[in-house]
């Protein structure tokens, strides 16, 4: 269903576009992206339906067709964020906690008050807007553990026609009372149940996908973790979202609580919850074993850089990882309330100084194939999303660094360096370099007004 206020007509976006086409570590250079100096995307009903030189499409299209003239700046498919909590905006920046002490501190008190589906629908507005200025066009999302969480979300991107991964979070221990899925023996099935209701209702509906959401294996018993598994076979195409290995306490905490598994992936392992829709938060403490079996199952890490830097939990050993001795599927994210931004610039930009203090290297182009269609693919949604070819879903971002004035002035010194502007713009650049986002060839926010659903 898509509900907006403009429904997106033919429209032709002009400017110098960028769009991924492979991993720039893999494929060398060139190969791995199309680049056109001056080029043009067409979208026709929310589907880019032409990329190419604006001298070679301009000419063939109908003269009604409304043009974008972004010329001069850069356009590029929308940023995905692979882990996010929209319960957590208003927690930003709270001082002073590591992983447990901050959950306690900041993060149950606040996600309670999502009991009032008023508050709940105020955060949502609030985090899509910011979403929007900040050129992130999808996100695996958090709610809380409160049912109406999730249906306020989820009505609100739909309003926005967003593609959005999001789920209840499900916690049956180890939380303050009103945070849990009500207690005793069924205290699994009814968490089971209202995710149920909210999957029926909302996977696949538009471009809407559920995530099944155990918040971690601390909060949740045995019980309650098959209980996902089910909700998982129940929902072919559902994701699996939650967090592993995060912060060396927790890890601790996890082995004591969990005698019989191996490490803390194989509580995850054992109860079936592995597999190429499984997207872990952090993982930042892995053995290789743990390694080896997210790898076999082709499991997700989602690598968030700027939160693991603000709550000290580590440095996300990414070589390591991603093109170690096995390779494990990474997406980039920014884990806002603990990640102290919400834009994937700012994400990318300290990633890149992780990986400095561990010696490694993160190229702006690998940086910016990530925060695209790295990221579409550790969401399997790459023949949809992450890319700006026909037949892509045209979520669309623009940027334009000449609002800042630091940026503005290196890009000068660029000379035209494609790898060195955009490295310029993910070091120096923010919100303020976002100019435009489209949802579905539709335009959802400039940086001079914003005309959200
Ligand atoms: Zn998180």
């Amino acid at each position: 269903m898509v509900s907006q206020e403009h429904p997106p007509s033919r429209r032709a976006i002009r400017g110098r576009i960028l769009s991924f086409t492979d991993d720039p570590a893999v494929v060398d250079g060139e190969g791995s992206y199309g680049y056109w100096e001056d080029g043009v995307v067409v979208v026709e009903g929310g589907t880019i339906t032409a990329l190419g030189d604006a001298n070679a499409i301009l000419p063939q299209l109908p003269s009604d067709v409304e043009i974008d003239d972004h010329s001069g700046r850069l356009v590029l498919p929308g940023f995905i964020d692979t882990h996010i909590h929209y319960s957590q905006s208003r927690i930003i920046a709270s001082y002073g906690a590591q992983l447990i002490q901050w959950l306690e501190k900041y993060t149950f008190p606040e996600e309670a008050r999502f009991a009032d589906p008023e508050y709940a629908a105020k955060c949502a507005d609030f985090f899509f807007d910011e979403l929007l200025r900040n050129g992130t066009t999808t996100a695996a999302v958090f709610c809380t553990v409160h049912e109406s969480s999730v249906e306020t979300f989820f009505a609100a991107s739909e309003r926005r026609n967003m593609c959005m991964i999001a789920g209840k979070v499900m916690m049956d221990r180890n939380a303050p009372e009103a945070l849990l899925d009500p207690p005793g023996s069924n205290g699994a099935a009814a968490g089971f149940e209202a995710s149920e209701r909210l999957a029926r209702k909302w996977h696949r509906r538009g471009r809407q996908y559920y995530a099944v959401t155990p918040r971690f294996a601390l909060t949740s018993t045995e019980a309650q973790l098959e209980a996902c598994k089910a909700l998982m076979d129940a929902f072919p195409g559902a994701y699996l979202q939650t967090h592993l290995a995060e912060h060396r306490d927790e890890v601790e905490a996890v082995i004591r609580q969990f005698p019989r598994a191996r490490n803390y992936t194989d509580v995850y392992d054992r109860a079936g919850l592995l597999g190429p829709r499984a997207i872990f938060g952090h993982g930042i403490h892995l053995d290789d074993d743990e390694l080896r079996r997210l790898h076999q199952t082709r499991s997700v890490i989602a690598f968030a850089p700027s939160s693991n830097l603000f709550i000290g939990s580590g440095l996300f050993d990414f070589e390591r990882t991603v093109d170690g001795a096995h390779p494990v599927r990474v997406g980039l994210a920014s884990d806002v309330g603990a990640g102290t931004s919400f834009s994937m610039l700012r994400t990318a930009a300290d990633a890149y100084k992780v990986m400095q203090l561990q010696g490694q290297n993160l190229t702006a182009l690998r940086a910016f194939y990530l925060m695209t269609l790295g990221n579409a693919r550790a969401l399997g949604l790459e023949n949809r999303i992450g890319t700006l070819e026909p037949g892509s879903e045209a979520d669309i971002v623009v940027l334009d660094g000449s609002g800042i004035p630091a940026l503005k002035q290196r890009l000068a010194a660029c000379d035209g360096d494609l790898a060195e502007e955009i490295f310029a713009i993910m070091t120096l650049g923010d919100d303020r370099a976002v100019a435009a986002t489209y949802i579905a060839g539709s335009l959802a926010h400039t940086a001079q007004r914003k005309t959200s659903g």
